[in-house]
């Protein structure tokens, strides 16, 4: 029985010890893409499963640098549509975020605004 019992003790250190070296290497890899993308990818956390976002999407819905939101704001509701993934998937109409597809959310510029700052994005 005491045989049995060590040989399983065994077993379970052997997978455990691999899958926290895996671990390890999988969250060093996020590290690397992380400092080479920026400030960009910071949006829905690494850990949701979502797979690898195309950092060649290119819209002109999604906000660079200092984000000016009365700008986006055209028609000046005091309202845009935000994709609450991508934070700075920003539009003055309705719409899908070009980089997860998911509906655009209607928010208030100062929602808007506020959903950006917490997120670490620059707003005018
Ligand atoms: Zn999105």
């Amino acid at each position: 029985m005491n045989k049995i019992k060590k040989r399983i003790a065994s077993y379970t250190l052997i997978i455990l010890t691999s899958t926290v070296m895996l671990f390890a290497q999988t969250s060093r890899v996020d590290a690397q893409c992380c400092r080479t993308g920026g400030h960009s990818g910071h949006g829905g956390g690494s850990g949701q499963g979502h797979g690898n976002v195309k950092e060649d999407v290119k819209s002109e819905l999604i906000r660079e640098g200092t984000i000016d939101l009365q700008a986006i704001d055209a028609n000046k509701d005091g309202k845009v549509f935000q994709c609450q993934m991508n934070w700075n998937v920003i539009s003055d109409s309705k719409g899908d975020c070009p980089v997860c597809n998911m509906e655009l959310k209607e928010v208030t510029l100062a929602e808007a605004k506020d959903n950006l700052i917490k997120n670490g994005f620059e707003v005018k």
